[in-house]
């Protein structure tokens, strides 16, 4: 039976109306946009899963802040209250605003990746994977082998592989490793948390073998609930003792502040001890005014520094969180009752659904994971996006189509923005879809596609009998 609602801890002060739309002209407007969820005018849907990234409701103190925020091209007092947010949270003293999470990538990687080189992640994050690549180096993933099997349920599934982790460092050499980042929560994998005792793992290797050691760190705080909520131990810590603890085991963070931070717009770059990498936070200002603005605004104007301060509290409030996780968990429990297969447990910040077992009969190379969010578009009016091969791409030295370890729909939920009414349309949609899952033969084939990060872009038709 599906588990009880979480009711939301905040009530409802400004409403935004959303569009209806027929069957008919969803699917007229599916095809106009090339098969391609990206290309759809925003009006034209329902539900928007795309994404949980920049999608969430500020709060009305959030907004009071905007109004107060500092304009000041240089030393704006939102500036230093950013500052000091990320210094109490995350105990890193150097904190450095960027316009979002792939800016954060671009300013600090070419510090530590070259050409020749790899960094290793628990798994890297699509636009992450690129800044890897842009940097010259290869990224590779080294999540434990439970998460590669949604329909086994336990605690943790982003977690590196720590065993594995030693082994690729020895197979590359720790002087060709730039780089070995975590991903919190692990998003590519399902929003999966990561537990203490894996980051301090990690840790430790990567200090044995001298190799530093980040955090993308765009969901800290629903990854520091599912620590509190299951891990052996840290019952009794606060979130923000967890937060703290979580990245003291880091040198560094590259965050795109759009998730947990509660904001439309924001990322941040942090160094944990400035003094001891005096030459590395010189070249994150240097290529931080060049690629982003002056360092006191990152890209972002000040009201935007301003509602990303409160933001960081926000996204640690126990209640609120509670109630985020709670609304995933809530779908998921409705696509148990349904037999519908997904990354179990539910993660963090959406549900993620197993596209290959709904669609059985349709290869990765016609990318199940894009069917079903065409599908719930043409039947709903909701759109999610691939998370499987369709979104990997190609290998780079081949051009050959990669198989992804996973074929997945990803809804993923925006943050105090849809109702428990909404959560069930989504139910109700994915049972419609699975009991005619049969009827689908097959996939897409793509007939254009850009070099990098192809499925923001690319065409696609549907593959007739
Ligand atoms: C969203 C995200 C990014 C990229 O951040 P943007 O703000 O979209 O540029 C990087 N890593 C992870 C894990 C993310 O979820």
């Amino acid at each position: 039976m599906a588990m009880k609602y979480v009711p939301e801890p905040f009530r409802i002060k400004m409403v935004e109306t959303i569009k209806m739309t027929t069957r008919e002209e969803r699917e007229a407007k599916i095809k106009d946009a090339k098969y391609n969820l990206f290309n759809l005018k925003g009006e034209d849907v329902y539900i928007d899963l795309l994404t949980d990234s920049g999608t969430n409701a500020m709060s009305q103190e959030q907004w009071a802040g905007v109004m107060r925020g500092d304009e000041a091209y240089a030393g704006a007092k939102s500036y230093y209250k950013l500052v000091d947010a990320g210094r109490d949270i995350f105990g890193y003293q150097y904190i450095q605003p960027v316009h979002q999470g792939r800016a954060a990538e671009k300013v600090l990687f070419p510090a530590f990746l070259h050409k020749g080189q790899y960094a290793i992640s628990n798994m890297f994050f699509d636009t992450t994977r690129a800044h890897v690549e842009l940097a010259g180096a290869r990224a590779v993933d080294c999540v434990v082998e439970e998460a590669k099997d949604p329909s086994r349920r336990c605690k943790f599934k982003g977690n590196m592989d720590v065993k594995k982790l030693k082994e690729l460092i020895q197979e590359f050499g720790a002087e060709n490793v730039g780089l070995v980042v975590m991903t919190i929560t692990n998003n590519s994998a399902g929003g999966q948390p990561v537990s203490l005792e894996n980051m301090r793992q990690v840790s430790e290797i990567c200090r044995q073998y001298k190799i530093p050691l980040d955090i993308d760190a765009a969901r800290y705080a629903e990854n520091a609930y599912f620590i509190k909520r299951d891990e052996a131990g840290c019952e009794n810590m606060s979130i923000k003792e967890i937060v703290r603890k979580t990245f003291s085991y880091a040198d560094m963070f590259t965050m795109s502040a759009k998730k947990d931070t509660i904001v439309n717009m924001g990322g941040l770059i942090g160094v944990k001890d400035p003094e001891k990498n005096a030459e590395l936070v010189s070249n994150i200002k240097a290529n931080c005014i060049s690629y982003e603005g002056f360092i006191t605004y990152g890209g972002l104007a000040g009201r935007d520094l301003e509602a990303l301060a409160i933001g960081l509290y926000e996204g640690l409030d126990e209640n609120y969180l509670r109630y985020r996780i709670g609304q995933v968990e809530y779908l998921a429990s409705r696509l148990d009752d349904a037999g519908i297969a997904y990354q179990s447990p539910a993660g963090g910040h959406g549900v993620f659904v197993d596209a290959a077992a709904m669609f059985p009969q349709i290869p990765y190379y016609e990318f199940p994971g894009q069917v079903l969010g065409i599908e719930l578009y043409k039947e709903a009016g909701i759109r999610a996006c691939d998370i499987g091969s369709y979104m990997l791409g190609n290998d780079p030295d081949t051009g050959e189509q990669l198989r992804s370890d996973f074929e997945f729909t990803r809804l993923a939920i925006p943050r105090r923005v849809y109702t428990q009414a909404h959560i069930d349309v989504m139910a109700e949609a994915l049972i419609a879809i699975k009991e005619r899952a049969h009827e689908i033969k097959h996939g897409y084939r793509i007939t254009w596609e850009p070099p990098i990060l192809r499925h923001f872009q690319a065409h696609l038709e549907p593959i007739e009998e």
